[in-house]
Formats: C-alpha cells, sequence, structure tokens
C-alpha cells in the first residue's frame, strides 16, 4: 500500500472551464500554464485545454516540451527572453514573445535574422511590474516596427486589481489611450477581467486561475461561476487519539482541549504543499462531511477533529480541497490565496486523473 494522499486532476473540469471562459468571450483565448499550470501538470493541462488558442507560460524549456508534444498554437513567454542565448530558441521552436523592458529592445538586435518573430509589447497600465509606461510605448512600437525580424505586434497589459472592488475602469483607459493610434492586436483580461469586464476583452483573453476551477473573487463561488475544481487533493485518517480535557496537540501545543474529545491524524502535510500556517478551524472534508483542522499542521501529517463524526476513523476519506470543499475557503482560512496553494502541491504527491 502507498500513503494514501494523492491529488484527483480532473481533466473534464478543465475542459468545462475553458468552455465557460469560451462562452464568456469571442476573444481568442490564451491558457496560462505558468507554474506546471499552477501545479496541476503543464502537458496533463495543455492536453485537456488543447482547445485553446494558445497557451502562456515562463520557461523557453517548456514551450519547448509542449512544442515537441506536438503543440501548435501560439505559445507565449510572459517574461520574455532573459538573455541574447535565449533570442534563436524562439525563432527554432516559433515562440512569441513579451517585450517588457528597455534592455529587451536592446537585445532584439542579436536576434537571428532569418527567425520572423511575433511579439506582444507589454504596457504597464498602474500594476508597476512589468511592462513600458505610456509615454515610452510610441517609442518602443517605433522601434519594433523598424525591426527587421518582428512578424506580429500585440499591445498588452495586466490589471492589479480586476477581482477587487477597484475594478479595471482606470488602467483600462489609460490602455485604451495608449492603444489608440495603432490598428494591432490587444489583450488584455486575466480571469477576473474576462469573467467581470467583457470592455477589457480586446483579441486575445488570458484566463488562468479559472480554468483550474477556482473563482477570482470574494463575493462570487467557482460553484456560481459554472466552474469546476480540477484539482482533488485526498487523503486518509491513518490515526485516531482520544483526548481528555486539557491535553495537547501538536508542535507548539496550539490546540488545548477543553473536554473529551476525539481527533483524527490525517497522512497531509506541509511536505505535501498543505499550508504550515492554516489555523486551528481551517475547513477539510471527512467522509464527506465537513470539519476543521487543529493544531499546527506539522511536514507530513495534520490533525481534525472528530468530535462530531463518531462513524469517522482510520481509513477515513479527507479532502483537503477540490470537491466538496472550495480551495478558495481553505486559501482564505490560511490567509492565502487558491493560486498558491494549487501551486504548492509537491512532487511527493501522487497525482492520479
Ligand atoms: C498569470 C497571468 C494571467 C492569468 O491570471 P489569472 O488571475 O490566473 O487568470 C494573465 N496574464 C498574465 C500576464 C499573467 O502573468
Amino acid at each position: 500500500m502507498h500513503r494514501p494522499i494523492q491529488a484527483h486532476i480532473n481533466q473534464s473540469a478543465l475542459e468545462n472551464n475553458l468552455h465557460v471562459a469560451r462562452r464568456a468571450t469571442s476573444a481568442r483565448l490564451m491558457s496560462i500554464i505558468k507554474a506546471d499550470g499552477y501545479g496541476h501538470g503543464m502537458l496533463r493541462v495543455a492536453g485537456a485545454l488543447s482547445a485553446s488558442d494558445g497557451f502562456a507560460l515562463l520557461d523557453i524549456q517548456d514551450a519547448m516540451r509542449l512544442r515537441e508534444a506536438g503543440f501548435r498554437q501560439t505559445i507565449l513567454i510572459l517574461e520574455g527572453f532573459f538573455g541574447a542565448e535565449d533570442l534563436a530558441l524562439f525563432a527554432e521552436y516559433d515562440l512569441t514573445c513579451v517585450i517588457h523592458s528597455a534592455w529587451q529592445l536592446a537585445l532584439l538586435d542579436a536576434y537571428p535574422k532569418s527567425g520572423k518573430l511575433d511579439v506582444w509589447l507589454k504596457v504597464n497600465s498602474g500594476m508597476n511590474r512589468l511592462g513600458f509606461v505610456p509615454q515610452q510605448v510610441a517609442q518602443a512600437m517605433e522601434q519594433l516596427r523598424r525591426h527587421r525580424a518582428v512578424r506580429e505586434i500585440t499591445l498588452m497589459t495586466h490589471f492589479a486589481n480586476a477581482d477587487e472592488a477597484r475594478g479595471v475602469a482606470e488602467p483600462l483607459a489609460l490602455f485604451n489611450d495608449v492603444a489608440a493610434p495603432y490598428r494591432i492586436s490587444r489583450s488584455l483580461a486575466n480571469s477576473a477581467a474576462l469573467l467581470r469586464y467583457p470592455e477589457t476583452h480586446g483579441d486575445w483573453v488570458r484566463p488562468g486561475l479559472m480554468l483550474y476551477g477556482a473563482s477570482p473573487f470574494a463575493d462570487a463561488s467557482a460553484q456560481q461561476l459554472g466552474l469546476k475544481p480540477a484539482m482533488t487533493l485526498s487523503s486518509r485518517i491513518i490515526a485516531v487519539q482520544e483526548l481528555r480535557a486539557g491535553d495537547e496537540i501538536g508542535y507548539g501545543a496550539l490546540f488545548r482541549a477543553e473536554h473529551a474529545m476525539r481527533i483524527g491524524i490525517v497522512a497531509c502535510g506541509y511536505a505535501d504543499g498543505y499550508p504550515r500556517h492554516a489555523p486551528n478551524g481551517t475547513p477539510v472534508l471527512v467522509d464527506g462531511q465537513r470539519a476543521q483542522t487543529l493544531g499546527r499542521v506539522s511536514m507530513d501529517m495534520l490533525y481534525v477533529d472528530l468530535s462530531k463524526l463518531p462513524q469517522a476513523g482510520v481509513g477515513s476519506r479527507v479532502v483537503l480541497w477540490g470537491e466538496g470543499m472550495p480551495i478558495e475557503e481553505v486559501a482564505r482560512a490560511a490567509g492565502t490565496v487558491s493560486y498558491e496553494l494549487m501551486c504548492a502541491l509537491t512532487a511527493r504527491v501522487p497525482v492520479v486523473v
């Protein structure tokens, strides 16, 4: 027998979520599969999302793996190239390149003469992470247009608050101003903007999180949005302890029993990717019933309260997140976001499809 933890990746949920995106827009869909497909496995995700018009990720090596696996769609490299030596690979593998900084424009002179490069010029519309500020865009555009190897140019930006009450109005107006003189493709929307702000859709939308079945919004659940969780992290109870009043649990005695109670020990810890900082009371599902964690999450195990589940015991199935236990709820309890939980899944957790 193997240790009972596993991550189930539901391909039909991925397909469903892509359909939700498809129904919401007439723009082309660029599925974001960075960070190993948000922890779901890059090639597995690309396979389930093969109806996408494009894929976006960070690593040129990953893009090469996608091409070698036979994917013919547009592949966008979100941080562009990191050095002149990367440039030949863009030509060889027909990769599309984000250009976000002046140093990249300067390096472009090293681009192979024979290569034909599609670039996405990134505009900094207020997030102040990557991109050219509006006053720099005209000149960057001019440089790209003059470049012998540059084929198609797309203008892009990224929103800092599309999932928040503040929304996209300011950066959208700024971007539209900058883009107005050019008759070229545009791309702005992440999942939140795709779902809530049709005026941002442009020519390419760039959904990530929603494809994995999580809601980007605090005020709308994945289920309300028609999304299905693509990852279910589950394990089993491997031991039970009967506590007396005053007994404490785990490292640092983070929990102390006020009365006699039963607790279960679950084979899942922070070395599997479960957040160590999840406090007492983080929700889990035990045999399909809601329960709560207690005490400090350790490397390989965590504790759940079985007081209200007398039928539960060794062997009971525990869902940490996924089907029946929204990852957003777990993330909120643990003071983080579902993105981080998905990406944190570690290599030792067996994946089943
Ligand atoms: C990660 C990323 C996205 C996807 O964002 P979600 O919130 O996961 O939909 C879109 N665009 C860029 C530039 C990104 O880096």
